[in-house]
């Protein structure tokens, strides 16, 4: 007769000393206590059944857990939340009495600068992230449908949580760490006022349209009693001052998890006025960015009060605003290190 208490302990404690514990569930010993069911009393049976299967069960428990701690082990040793709270440092620039600013840079602190004399103040974002900031505290629990718009690339290290490091597919990602940042200056009373151009990543099928790695810049605002006239106003005022001309601008209804309302923001076409193009596709209108309300969700991850406080973010692809400014026809001239085109800005 097998006394399974001790067993038990015995398969526990083998468990816990195993680099390979799922072995520990092909012991032959649940053999021989299976066997020993029709050795017993019909009565019995039942009970006796039920007593194995919850030891088989502790012990399935307990595999897991040992898996995720040996797992762990080789995991980089990372906080969660916050894995690189800063890029490495830039290389000094070469000495080059011929080179020229890349455009991209060039318009990037263009666009920075607009929204500088508008009140906001400028973050990085990161080049890897975690799962948390890409997804969790916008709003996207695990297993939101919507995390699949975001298909980006993975690295083979993980977070503590064990979800693999990605290449931010938005400058979102810096929400919530912005908002965290500039907080105990809320409750102090000024808004909290940030934007953030900076490069992501899509794992994408590449075309004149398409490129795996680009640029966003990623607004948000709070403060009490904001609204979505301030979000449109604001968008309007630095599309017009980037553009240098008067726009009218035109939302729709939309859907992102870290808004609400969400909204697509289109303007007038800039180079024909609204009367049609190619730019626009002869639609007179084009839909360049997302926006809305941030949502309480979101709020309330960073540690705000969303009866207290509201806000709005944005994010607008740098890339594009830039190949209409210039008309530029192909995203990938801007990563090709082709020195004709390049030489042209
Ligand atoms: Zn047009």
């Amino acid at each position: 007769m097998i006394d399974i208490n001790t067993l038990q302990r015995d398969l526990l404690a083998r468990v816990n000393e195993s680099e390979t514990p799922e072995q520990v569930l092909k012991a032959p010993e649940f053999r021989d206590l299976y066997a020993q069911i029709p050795t017993l009393d019909p009565s019995e049976r039942g009970a006796f059944g039920q007593r194995v299967n919850v030891l088989k069960k502790a012990i399935e428990e307990a595999v897991a857990e040992r898996r995720l701690v040996l797992d762990r082990e080789e995991l980089a040793p990372i906080d969660v939340t916050a894995p690189f709270d800063i890029n490495s440092a830039l290389p000094n620039l070469l000495p080059s009495e011929n080179g020229t600013i890349h455009p991209l840079t060039r318009e990037i602190d263009r666009i920075a600068d607009i929204f500088n004399r508008m009140g906001f103040v400028r973050e990085n974002s990161r080049e890897i992230d975690d799962q948390y900031h890409m997804f969790e505290s916008l709003n996207f629990p695990k297993g939101h449908p919507a995390r699949d718009d975001y298909d980006t690339f993975m690295t083979v290290e993980r977070d503590q949580e064990g979800d693999p490091l990605i290449a931010p597919a938005h400058t979102s990602t810096m929400q919530n760490r912005s908002m965290v940042k500039y907080r105990e200056a809320l409750e102090q009373g000024d808004p909290i006022a940030v934007v953030v151009p900076d490069r992501v990543f899509r794992n994408e099928d590449l075309d004149a349209r398409h490129e795996h790695t680009f640029y966003q810049v990623e607004g948000i605002y709070v403060a009490k009693g904001v609204h979505v006239g301030m979000l449109i106003a604001t968008l309007q005022k630095f599309l017009e001052e980037y553009y240098g001309k008067k726009l009218e601008v035109r939302v729709n209804p939309f859907y992102f998890p870290f808004t609400e309302p969400s909204f697509e923001f289109a303007l007038s076409c800039p180079f024909c006025d609204g009367k049609g193009c190619s730019v626009c596709s002869q639609e007179g209108w084009i839909e360049l960015l997302g926006c809305g309300m941030i949502h309480r969700n979101v709020l309330k991850a960073a540690g705000i009060d969303p009866d207290e406080y509201t806000g709005f973010a944005f994010g607008c692809g740098i890339d594009r605003l830039v190949m209409m400014k210039y008309g530029i026809e192909d995203v990938r001239h801007f990563e090709s290190a082709k020195l004709d085109f390049l030489r042209q800005f």
